[in-house]
């Protein structure tokens, strides 16, 4: 059966320990879930993402769609058959891919917008009204794009979305949203927002399994009003859960603002998953705002450049002052990685280009993440969230302004 049960909420903040029952499985929330773009966590094997204690996985659908095709993942049993993973699995709608391949490029932005530098006249230059970017053209009925694969011509509509998720099979999918750029109009974003509300109704409708769990998709970009309208449209519709996604703003500031409107509008008695976002810093400015799921490439992608996450905060194993360092790779990490080897080891395998240092930060990275959620968890259930997150954040360096500063 599936549902969502909060377990503790923190009196001095919107945090919450909860735990959503699925058919493959229990998620204890707040959750760091870790991407699988191909039915796979990039160089680990399911088995040491048990090891790990990871409690779900999160696959694109868009990718799986291109490659190997929903159709064969259904023939082999389901996405949780076909790479062996037994846990809750969550599959995104394909709209922010589609995002990325048109806008995300064309903007050359990310989910976030941080533009240090950028001018506010030249964030009104790029922004725009049209209903075509890149090689993607957004209609009322779906999104036209041209695959970077192949070259084919595909439409994404929410009906096809849903049916390819429910091929996939995962046990959390979500609705079909447009994913609308940081430097999009309050014109434009209106307008996508508004159409992704009427394509919600549109996935609930096309819905047909009933062993999964549909998000519905809270959109709005960094304006108020938007944000709140969406925020109370998608939490009146039957959603299993709530997902925030778009635009969260230029600034970290702006983040909040959104966080802020949201939470005080949101549904609260469902789960809610802020989508793309897993750095450690927004991770604690999300759990402060009620979020329950964080899904991110951050940390996988960060261990193939070289960088491994501390409680002080990143370290770039590439730099020359490592190459002679025989410490063990994080200090208070107990992973094996880090109980086995040292800087001076990963080091030398990033130089060397050896496999094994991409397998052995990710393993490192994505531990950091568990037991980071972990003691977020601990800090809820003990009433102590807000002094959890102000001592997390005196000790992890980031290059972005503390949040606390607001
Ligand atoms: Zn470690």
């Amino acid at each position: 059966m599936l549902k969502f049960t909060i377990k503790t909420e923190d009196k001095h903040s919107k945090a919450r320990l909860g735990e959503i029952t699925t058919f493959n499985g229990k998620i204890t929330t707040p959750c760091f879930v870790p991407v699988a773009t191909y039915g796979a966590v990039r160089t680990l094997d399911p088995e040491e993402l048990k090891e790990i204690r990871v409690e779900a996985v999160l696959a694109n659908t868009y990718h799986l769609f291109e490659r190997p095709g929903a159709d064969l993942v259904k023939e082999c049993g389901g996405i949780h058959k076909f790479m062996n993973w037994n846990g809750p699995m969550l599959t995104d709608s394909g709209g922010f891919q589609v995002f990325s391949l048109g806008k995300g490029i064309e903007h050359g932005v990310g989910k976030i917008g941080f533009f240090p530098g950028l001018s506010v006249s030249k964030i009104k230059r790029i922004s725009d009204n049209k209903n075509r970017f890149g090689n993607v053209k957004v209609a009322e009925e779906g999104v036209t794009f041209r695959s970077y694969l192949n070259g084919k011509v595909y439409e994404f509509t929410p009906e096809f979305s849903i049916k390819i998720q429910e091929k996939l099979g995962a046990d959390l999918i979500f609705a079909f949203d447009e994913c609308t750029s940081p430097l999009d109009s309050y014109n434009y974003t209106k307008l996508s927002m508004e159409r992704t509300h009427r394509w919600a109704k549109r996935c609930i409708e096309a819905k047909t399994r009933e062993d999964q769990g549909l998000f519905g998709i809270i959109q709005g970009g960094r304006y108020k009003r938007l944000r709140i309208k969406s925020t109370k449209f998608i939490s009146s519709l039957p959603f299993f859960g709530i997902g925030i996604g778009g635009a969260l703003g230029r600034t970290k500031r702006e983040m909040r603002n959104v966080l802020l409107w949201v939470s005080e509008n949101i549904d609260r008695n469902k789960p809610a998953h802020l989508l793309g976002i897993g750095q450690p810093e927004d991770v604690l400015l999300g759990v402060e705002y009620g979020m329950d799921l964080f899904d991110c490439v951050f940390p996988t992608r960060l261990a193939r450049h070289g960088v491994i996450l501390t409680k002080n905060g990143k370290v770039n194993l590439l730099n020359s002052k490592y190459k002679r360092d025989f410490s063990n790779l994080a200090e208070h990490c107990k992973c094996k990685v880090c109980k086995r080897f040292s800087k001076a080891y990963l080091h030398h395998l990033f130089k060397s280009k050896e496999i094994l240092a991409h397998r052995l930060a990710t393993y490192h990275n994505l531990y950091f993440m568990v037991e980071f959620i972990n003691e977020i968890r601990e800090a809820i259930k003990l009433g102590r969230f807000l002094e959890y997150k102000r001592d997390f954040l005196r000790n992890y360096k980031t290059r972005s302004p503390k949040y606390d500063s607001f």
